[in-house]
Parts: C-alpha cells; structure tokens; sequence
C-alpha cells in the first residue's frame, strides 16, 4: 500500500480476536441462516443501540428494500435527493414513485417546511435520510405523519449508535435502517439491521430475508436472499467492543479540523446538533465559490495532487442519475443541488494522524483566494 489518504479506513480488530472469535465455527460448521453468531449479534445491537426490536440483513440496502416490501406499499415515497443511491433505489425498485422533497440548508435533511406540501393522496411513506449523522426534524415528521397516516421509515445507515434526547436514534419512525458496510462508523464487513416498533413487521421482514420461507413447506412472500452470515457477524461482535473508542478517536480528529478551518470565510462546516450524541461519521466541507476563491473542483483536485482523497459525496443527487432518464425535476430541490454541487466529505477514521489532518487543511487554506 503506499502513503495516499483515503477518505474512509474500515475499522478492524486484532486478527487474534477475530480468529477467536470465528474458532468455533470449525466444530459448528453453521455459516449462514442464523446462527449462534447472528443470535448474539443482533442481542448485543439492540443493547447498544437502545433499541426494542432488530433484525440483521446482509447489508443495508436490502434492509430498506425488504422493509418497504414489507410494509406492503403502494404509491409514493416522500424522501430527499440528497442521498446514497440506495435510498431512491430501494423505493423504485419496489415498484413505488419516490416524491422529492428538498433539503435543510443546516442539516442537509429533509426540509420538513416543504414537506407537507408534497403529501398527496396518493402518499403512503415517508423516507428521510439522517444525512452525516444529523438528525431530522423527528418530531415534525412525526406529526404530519401522524395527521396523515403514513410510514415512516428512516435510512439510518450514517448514524450508527447516536442519540437524540437520549433515545438511541432507531427507535424513531415505523422503522429505521442501518448500514455495516466497510465503510461506516461501525462494520460487519457487509451488513444492516432494520430496527422497528412493530412486531408483526418484524415476523415478514425475518422470512422476507429468507426467501419468505414460513416453514418447512410452506413459502408464504416473495421474498430474497438477505442473511447476514456468520463470519460477517462474527465481525460485527468484533468491532462492536472497540466502536466507543473509536468514536472517540474519530472525535479528536473532528474537533482538529474544526480548530483549523472554522471561521474561514466561503467555507461551511457541519453543524453541531443540540441534543444529539454524535457519532463523527463525516467530515463535510461546503465550498461557497464566490466567497472562498477556489471552487469545489478545484480544492478536490488539489487534494488529489497531495495524495489525499476527499470525496464529492453526495454528488450527483439521486433525482439526476441516468438510470431515471430525466424523469425527474431537479429544479425542484434547489438546495440539495446547491450543496451537492459544493460539498467534499474531508477524510475520515479513527486512526488518521492528527499531522495529516493538519496538512489537509494546510492545502485548503492555500486554495482561498
Ligand atoms: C451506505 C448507505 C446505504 C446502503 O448501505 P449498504 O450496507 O452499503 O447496502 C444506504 N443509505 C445510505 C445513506 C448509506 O450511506
């Protein structure tokens, strides 16, 4: 490997631990459909996430497929462009219309000004997104939720064990998915857990994983192949001791960026959200082109020079892929096109020297003009 910096470093234990970990296996031989690893697992997830019900998925992508199959929609979606592709995909590809609703300037979540003005009666859910692990407007969502009888489901995939007002953040909404892909906070290699209120949801998403297999005779959904399997899990147990610390790691290299670039005119940081325990998931940079001098691209490109790979994330907004053939308006979510069209998520992990930090933003310094 050489010296580049990458944006994201997946966290891993001690080989020892994990080989541990996984050495029981060899007698067992279960690897898959839910086994002793994925039983203590998901009972150690819901201890930390604070959470009354979760179950694992392979990844977070079919946890937010399966739950709006699940919950047996039909008709549109309310979500934000602002956002991974898997979030409008999970919608399209169960055959629903995802309805586009802008962005708060502040947290990059759904603007929830703008968000009753989109409900129709042809509405059935609404999917915000907790972008960077900032929260959503909970409560507003919560209310026109309520006032208009809908689902909520959240893609929770950036927040991975924060709080708001002390409740662990899955327990907000109908239900609210998560993502251990490498890349997160918190890893099982791949995987994803929908955390949820009701249990009945729960007993489909469970067969709905498992090609919605009822019994041994009896196949009652059309379901799809979703396990986590057990050497993932065995990950996930792993990683799951360590993850306060490195948290807390992730923290101190937040809190140097922060110390370097704050007050620097056309730069916006992330904002720090009252009430949440934050979990320092991404490190967000909006450049403002007509006040810092050097635009988005050219600060991406300086960076790149020295090695250092920040990310234009999320860039394109999902409401613009190719794969929708311009079926979509993109001038209806100004803000989420502004934002995306200045953003760069800074590198970020547990173990970035805090010296790499300073160099970074050193470059960026030296690209205002
Ligand atoms: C990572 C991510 C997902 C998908 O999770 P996978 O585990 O990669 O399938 C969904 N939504 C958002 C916002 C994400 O960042």
């Amino acid at each position: 490997m050489d010296d580049k910096i990458l944006v994201t470093r997946s966290s891993m234990p001690e080989l020892s631990e994990y080989m541990d970990e996984i050495s029981d296996m060899w007698q067992t031989h279960w690897l898959t459909n839910m086994g002793p690893k994925h039983k203590k697992f998901q009972a150690e997830l819901r201890e930390y996430l604070g959470v009354e019900n979760i179950d694992l998925f392979t990844n977070g992508h079919m946890s937010l497929e399966l739950t709006l199959q699940a919950m047996n929609l039909q008709g549109e979606v309310i979500t934000t462009p602002f956002t991974f592709a898997s979030t409008t995909h999970a919608i399209v590809r169960n055959g629903l219309t995802p309805v586009f609703c802008d962005i708060d300037p502040d947290t990059y979540t759904m603007d929830t000004s703008k968000l009753e003005d989109l409900i129709t009666d042809r509405t059935c859910a609404i999917l915000p997104v907790h972008v960077y692990g900032n929260i959503c407007n909970v409560e507003e969502i919560d209310r026109l939720a309520h006032k208009y009888e809908l689902k909520v489901i959240y893609d929770a995939a950036h927040t991975f064990g924060e709080t708001y007002k002390g409740n662990g953040i899955g327990s907000f909404g109908d239900a609210a998915c998560f993502s251990f892909h490498a890349t997160k906070v918190f890893n099982s290699i791949e995987g994803g857990a929908v955390c949820f209120k009701d249990k009945r949801l729960g007993e489909i998403l469970y067969e709905l994983k498992n090609f919605g297999i009822r019994g041994a005779e009896e196949v009652s959904a059309v379901g799809a192949n979703a396990k986590l399997n057990e050497f993932c899990a065995a990950m996930g147990i792993c990683n799951l001791r360590h993850v306060e610390r490195e948290i807390d790691k992730r923290k101190t290299v937040v809190e140097r960026y922060r110390s370097h670039l704050e007050g620097i005119e056309g730069i916006r940081l992330n904002i720090i959200q009252p009430d949440v325990k934050s979990n320092y998931a991404y490190f967000p940079v909006v450049f403002e082109e007509k006040v810092f001098g050097a635009s988005r691209a050219e600060v991406f490109d300086k960076l790149a020079e020295n090695g250092i790979g920040a990310r234009k994330y999320f860039y394109p907004l999902t409401n613009t892929f190719s794969a929708f053939n311009g079926k979509f308006d993109v001038t209806e979510t100004p803000v989420a096109l502004h934002i995306s069209k200045r953003v760069l998520t800074l590198p970020l992990y547990a173990d970035l020297p805090l010296e790499e930090v300073d160099r970074i933003c050193k470059i960026i310094q030296e690209c205002k003009y």
